[in-house]
C-alpha cells in the first residue's frame, strides 16, 4: 500500500480565473461611440458608431497587471 496518492485533479482553467472584465467595453468587446453629423439639410444626425476595443482586442477581458 504504498501507491502515492498524488491528486491531480485541481487542473481547472486558471486562465480564465486571472482575467479581468474589461473596465473599457465593460467586457463586451465593443465600443460604442455617439457621434454627430451634419446632413446635407445641416440637420444633425446622431449615429453611434461600435468598434472594437483595442484595450482587449474584443475579447471583453484583459490579463491583470
Ligand atoms: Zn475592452
Amino acid at each position: 500500500m504504498s501507491d502515492s496518492m498524488e491528486d491531480k485533479t485541481g487542473s481547472f482553467d486558471a486562465t480564465q480565473l486571472n482575467l479581468q472584465r474589461c473596465p473599457d467595453c465593460g467586457g463586451k468587446g465593443e465600443l460604442y461611440i455617439d457621434s454627430e453629423n451634419i446632413n446635407e439639410k445641416f440637420e444633425v444626425e446622431k449615429q453611434t458608431v461600435i468598434t472594437p476595443c483595442t484595450r482587449c482586442n474584443g475579447t471583453g477581458f484583459v490579463p491583470p497587471g
